[in-house]
């Protein structure tokens, strides 16, 4: 015979009134607490009715328990920390360069009380938020003016239309790129007005082909620094320093998109050469534009810089108003700008520098260290072994350059038929850690490189919590 008493769901009211309850509701409101329990106990309804849930089930505390879990996950934050352990430093999707203190603290500062944005202290007169930096950008690059948008995509687009609309853009096909997330410099053109007027080819452009191009139609010529690829062998390219003069003996500006653009020379810290905005504007370039959170390793932001009266037609255009930044920005970006005063002291003060500079030696070390303890973790499915790797200075940089490092290299031991399911399983659990770890597969293998591991114990300290699906 069933049962005859038919099992039903506490009431809200009961609910609320349970001990197990109070603690929610001081935790996170009364409002929030109620709707969690009546989505609950909608949810639980048809498998009581049709008597598939047991009486232990649906006691208080069990639903208190429930309903705690849910109001705990929604309020996570969305925005979370991770370590990046993936070999790319400047990395996009991760939110590229990480902040010095000196930044942090401008930040907070300028978050909680009302600053000089646009207000001159000296002649208490309304100011301009770009005359913050404006001192610092001339003494670092050697720039007359300069004025700061929300990103060099921003930078890019309202140069161009401000000194290039309705006019012709003259450009060589080996510079016509795409980087990610659907910038394109010939549609970046398209939207601000100016007419692409392509010249050259791919691998070879030359003077006389920008000579050619030059008409009375033309408004600016444009370069653009090869970013995420390189175009190797047969290659002609001309030097900014002739482009320039051709440029002026026609009476167009120079644009230069550096892309990551360099405040110095990356070479004496054993980096890559990257071409620096000072030597652009030697060079001749007009005005050149870069992004404040690559190798600057700043805020996100687009920096245009270069002669006065140029900067001053594009601070003038109504769409500046659109892309500017805020004042988190701004002051960010003085504070890590008023670093480079002290170029000896950078690579200890600036994070993104130290990490680009960390020697390979002393991350193979930390590797060798941590792959006992991983290896433990992980179980012997799994040989986990320290080994140099090739890292990436990321964000379009030097794209074909290799930053000699080391990671940990985690390899499953099963039948080639099992090794992809093996690595996304332990790829999904990294991920699902309290502060989720990024790490890359490559060669049948997950690899987690640890240029970047600055919080050795925040990461030793979630180990045991990684639980591997097989
Ligand atoms: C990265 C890059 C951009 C876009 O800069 P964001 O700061 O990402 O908007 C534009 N041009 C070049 C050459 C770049 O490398």
């Amino acid at each position: 015979m069933s049962s005859s008493v038919a099992l039903r769901l506490p009431s809200i009211d009961g609910l609320l009134r349970h001990p197990a309850c109070a603690p929610l509701a001081e935790r996170y409101g009364r409002d929030s607490l109620l709707t969690g329990l009546r989505q609950l106990l909608d949810e639980l309804r048809p498998g009581v009715l049709s008597g598939q849930l047991a009486a232990v089930e649906i006691g208080p505390e069990v639903l208190a328990g429930r309903v705690g879990e849910r109001l705990a996950q929604q309020q996570r934050s969305q925005v979370r920390r991770v370590f990046n352990l993936t070999g790319t430093v400047l990395h996009t999707n991760l939110g590229r360069a990480l902040l010095p203190e000196e930044a942090i603290e401008a930040v907070q500062m300028a978050a909680r009380y009302p600053l000089n944005l646009e207000f001159d202290l000296a002649s208490g007169k309304r100011g301009d938020r770009d005359d913050l930096i404006e001192g610092l950008i001339r003494e670092l690059t050697g720039a007359e003016a300069v004025t700061v948008v929300n990103n060099n995509a921003a930078a890019v687009l309202l140069t161009l239309n401000s000194l290039g609309a309705r006019k012709e853009g003259i450009i060589s096909r080996g510079e016509l790129i795409e980087i990610g997330g659907a910038f394109r410099i010939p549609d970046i053109m398209a939207r601000a007005g100016v007419r692409l007027h392509e010249v050259g080819t791919t691998n070879r452009t030359h003077a006389r082909d920008y000579q050619a191009a030059i008409s009375p139609r033309s408004g600016l010529i444009m370069r653009v620094h090869a970013s995420n690829y390189s175009i190797e062998g047969f290659t002609a390219r001309v030097p900014t320093a002739e482009l320039a003069e051709l440029a002026h003996a026609h009476g167009l500006p120079l644009l230069e998109d550096l892309g990551s653009g360099s405040l110095l020379d990356l070479t004496r810290w054993g980096l890559p050469a990257e071409p620096t905005v000072r030597q652009a504007l030697l060079d001749g370039a007009d005005i050149v534009t870069f992004s404040g959170d690559k190798l600057l390793g700043g805020p996100q932001a687009g920096l245009i810089v270069g002669r006065k009266e140029l900067i001053a037609k594009i601070k003038k255009n109504p769409l500046k108003r659109a892309l500017r930044v805020d004042k988190l920005t701004l002051a960010a970006l003085e504070a890590v700008l008023s670093l480079y005063r002290d170029p000896d002291r950078l690579a200890e003060r600036l994070p993104s520098l130290r990490l680009l500079t960390r020697p390979q030696a002393e991350i193979f070390a930390q590797a060798a260290r941590l792959q006992p303890l991983l290896a433990d973790v992980l179980g012997e499915v799994w040989q986990v072994s320290a080994v140099e790797a090739l890292g990436m200075i990321g964000s379009g940089s030097q794209p074909v350059a290799r930053l000699p490092s080391a990671a940990l290299c985690c390899r499953p031991q099963v039948s080639k038929r099992w090794r992809g399911r093996y690595l996304l399983n332990l790829e999904a659990a990294l991920r699902g850690l309290p502060i989720p770890v990024l790490g890359r597969i490559a060669d049948d293998a997950l690899w987690l490189d640890l240029r970047q591991l600055d919080d050795e114990p925040g990461w030793l300290a979630q180990l045991p919590q990684l639980q591997v699906d097989r």
